[in-house]
């Protein structure tokens, strides 16, 4: 009975055609759900730092001055809580693996100088705001303390 079975499943595979690739000659074919690797849309991203924070593997780092967003990819598992919390969704999981290397390290995306540009502006307007507001909030006390005075 077993040889009978092991010879249906020769004469199955004789006549089917192969289930690998010739790859890397013929590229792979990565379906739709592969977990493969993150990718960022830099320029849309806010810098608050939510994926760092929800990162289990502690693989991102983001500054917030410099307009960086860096990963360690031989550290990231591809789990997707960063693409989950980021508000502004500008990361996905997307298909095909990182290339392999002989060292670790980080790829760092930075934002491009017109949007680090009109972050810098609304840094300087926020804190030029802040400072007056400190500057009004100072006179009033100085005024009223003044008026106790009298
Ligand atoms: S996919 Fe998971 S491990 Fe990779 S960077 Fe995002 S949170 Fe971290
Ligand atoms: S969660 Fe999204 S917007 Fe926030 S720092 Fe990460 S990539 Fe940028």
């Amino acid at each position: 009975m077993a040889i009978m079975t092991f010879a249906g499943t020769a004469l199955k595979n004789l006549f089917s055609k192969p289930v690998t690739t010739k790859y890397p000659a013929v590229p792979a074919e990565y379906k739709e759900r592969t977990r493969g690797h993150i990718e960022i849309s830099i320029d849309d991203c806010i810098s608050c730092g939510m994926c760092v924070r929800s990162c289990p593997c502690g693989t991102l780092s983001v500054d917030k001055i410099k307009g960086t967003w860096s990963i360690n990819r031989f550290d990231c598992i591809a789990c997707g809580f960063c693409v989950e919390k980021c508000p502004k969704k500008c990361l996905s999981v997307v298909a095909g693996y990182q290339e392999p290397g002989a060292e670790k390290g980080s790829v760092t995306y930075t934002k491009s100088p017109e949007v680090l540009a009109e972050e810098a502006r609304k840094r300087e307007e926020m804190a030029k705001k802040a400072a007056e507001a400190k500057a009004a909030a100072a006179a009033k006390a100085a005024a009223a303390a003044a008026e106790k005075k009298d």
